[in-house]
């Protein structure tokens, strides 16, 4: 009987994976690369340390995400939790931006920017400088251990591991001031969160960059197969010009023995397989695989150049351009390729919303006001004979500095402090709040019991202050239910 789907003994439903071990390469594209690395690395580790004075109330850090007193400071900014939406804008607008990339430019992200590639070439890097380059680790994975062999794991390794450490511990400066919680985390001070979010993160970026590496952009990202609906016919995306390349000559020394045979460009050196750092073979036509690196141009490009044929066999081009080319027609302009429907909405949608919330952090309000009314009881009938409701007020002091403000009442009765007296009873008090704090408090008002069961009324907060900004907040008075 023959065996089910055609697998026999020994037969494996998946194919076991091939370590890729990329080629060290030189060229435009790997200075890009380096220039991003570094770029990205250098912001990722220097901003918690960054400084940004706010005056004597609030944390001088530039940027903070203060999780204990749920703030979240970026240079001049202070988001509060109830202003939560402009970090949601700020991710809808992370996103759109992103769309607007790969449109015009293709996998620019995964190529150059995305974390994952950042440090997952940074850790192969660290594998060359140790192990030596692609030939050296194939040679040093196929021997067998010997102290040599197992000195250059143990170092790349704990070369990995270090990275992984930095990275968390970089991570955790976000969260806190960075300079204290530097001295805390040696000194044993810090809170074990802390020293748990460096372990997991250590153990995360050594398992992503160092172990599973192209795995991830291959398998578990979802971004690759989202990203074809930002795509289009005029999207740039790295091309093997098959036209051009083929039929292959497989080998310099064939296309210099026999330059009359009508052989293509390509000598089938694997060059460009050799440096990718995913493992594929462009010449197969686009696959989800291909990040977009440009590493496979340069390395075809110092091909073409030692045979002294023209560069860009591999390329970065649109399919319209690709289909040009191999007609023999001019490309499509560059900037008629960029400013398109698909992107020009994109980059309508991102400025509008850039624009949008601009705007309206330079005029939100510094003061805010809220109030809950007391439910049980609903009202308390005094000694007089007068109906009195509580009521929880929140007042919020957006500004880094202390104010006094006056919480005055519109509509119905006088009021006073909870821990106060009815002889105290006004229309307005006066409160001086902390800076960039929340006051609590709560509050009697007082009415005849004549009236109606149900009653507006209205707080407002005034700034005692040059500004005077105020903020309102609207109730109600409860009654009891009048008697037939
Ligand atoms: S095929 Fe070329 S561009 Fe694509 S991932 Fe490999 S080296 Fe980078
Ligand atoms: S590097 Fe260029 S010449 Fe060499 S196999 Fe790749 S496409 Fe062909």
């Amino acid at each position: 009987m023959n065996a089910p789907l055609g697998l026999g003994p020994g037969s494996r439903l998946f194919e076991a994976r091939r370590k890729v071990l990329p080629k060290a390469v030189e060229g435009p594209f790997r200075r890009f690369k380096w220039l991003v690395m570094a770029a990205t690395l250098l912001v990722y580790y220097v901003t918690p340390w960054l400084r940004w004075d706010r005056g004597p109330y609030a944390p001088d850090q530039a940027v903070l995400v203060d999780l204990a007193n749920r703030r979240f400071y970026f240079f001049s900014i202070e988001i509060w939790p109830h202003e939560f939406y402009y970090v949601a804008g700020l991710l809808v607008m992370a996103a759109i931006g992103l769309f607007l990339v790969t449109s015009a430019v293709g996998r620019a992200w995964c190529g150059y920017a995305c974390p994952q590639t950042v440090w997952t070439d940074l850790f192969q890097h660290v594998e060359r400088m140790i192990d030596g380059d692609r030939n050296a680790q194939i040679r040093l994975a196929a021997a067998p251990m010997s102290v040599a062999k197992a000195g250059r794991r143990v170092a790349k390794h704990g070369a990995w591991l270090l990275i992984g450490a930095l990275t968390g511990g970089a991570w955790i400066f976000y969260f806190a001031d960075a300079p204290t919680l530097a001295r805390n985390l040696f000194t044993g001070d810090a809170p074990w969160i802390a020293y748990s979010t460096i372990f997991t993160l250590t153990a995360t970026t050594y398992v992503l960059g160092g172990l599973l590496r192209e795995q991830v952009c291959q398998f578990m990202c979802p971004w690759p197969r989202i990203q074809a609906a930002m795509m289009d016919e005029r999207s740039l995306t790295i091309t093997y010009k098959f036209w051009r390349g083929e039929p292959r000559t497989h080998g310099v020394k064939r296309a210099k023995d026999a330059p009359a045979l009508p052989t293509g460009d390509c000598i089938d050196c694997d060059a460009c397989v050799a440096v990718c750092p995913t493992g594929i073979d462009i010449r197969q036509g686009p696959q989800i695989g291909c990040i977009t690196c440009g590493l496979c141009i340069d390395a075809c490009d110092s091909v073409m150049t030692k045979l002294g044929r023209a560069p860009k066999l591999i390329a970065y081009t649109t399919e319209l351009d690709a289909q040009a080319e191999q007609r023999g027609d001019a490309s499509v302009p560059a900037l008629r390729r960029l400013l398109r429907a698909r992107t020009l909405v994109y980059f309508a949608a991102w400025c509008a919303i850039g624009l949008f919330m601009l705007a309206t952090l330079d005029g939100r309000s510094r003061l805010d006001v809220s109030v809950l009314q007391t439910r049980n009881p609903l009202w308390v009938r005094l000694s007089d004979g007068s109906i009195r409701n509580g009521y929880q007020i929140k007042i919020r002091n957006l500004e880094a500095r202390p104010r006094t403000v006056e919480l005055s009442i519109d509509g119905v009765g006088v009021l006073w402090r909870e821990e106060g007296d009815r002889t105290s009873a006004t229309r307005s008090v006066r409160l001086t709040l902390e800076a960039d704090k929340v006051a609590k408090t709560r509050f009697f008002i007082a009415a005849p019991a004549a009236g109606p069961q149900r009653q507006d009324v209205r707080f407002t907060v005034r700034a005692l202050d040059p500004a005077g900004e105020t903020a309102v907040a609207a109730s109600h008075f409860e009654r009891p239910e009048a008697q037939p």
